[in-house]
């Protein structure tokens, strides 16, 4: 990490804490509708589908497929220079919502099977992290 600049970090506010506070555990956990059954992620006030405001929080395994990816060659924040270049991917996760997070290891390749964690960065900062799984 740049020792210039700080890095940017999420600021969670009451409807995300319980997102942030299972990351710590190393769990993702998604909002689930109380009224229909939808999953969503990233946290938010209401449901895409019905608008309702009752949340559930399940846990999610983590796994799913590449949907997309991009490869960072500069910087879109100074604290992440000395990491380029560096692999973003979107995944669809098994339980059906699209997560972001870091790519690990070879590829990304389309579709593939991944499994995703959090990881603590040497800085204290949680970083969602998906690899290859097959
Ligand atoms: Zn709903």
């Amino acid at each position: 990490m740049s020792e210039l600049v700080k890095r940017p970090e999420p600021t969670a506010n009451a409807m995300s804490q319980p997102y942030w506070d299972a990351a710590a555990q190393g769990r993702l956990i998604l909002q689930t509708c109380g009224e229909c059954g939808a999953i969503r992620h990233y946290p938010r006030l209401l449901c895409d589908r019905c608008y309702s405001d009752q949340v559930v929080w399940t846990d999610a395994t983590g796994n799913g497929v590449v949907h997309s990816w991009t490869v960072a060659h500069h910087p879109f924040h100074g604290a992440f220079a000395d990491e380029l270049p560096y692999t973003l991917v979107t995944i669809t996760l098994d339980e059906g919502p699209r997560a972001l997070g870091r790519w690990r290891g070879d590829g990304p390749r389309l579709e593939q099977r991944v499994s995703g964690k959090f990881e603590t960065r040497a800085d204290g900062a949680l970083e969602l992290v998906f690899v290859g799984a097959d």
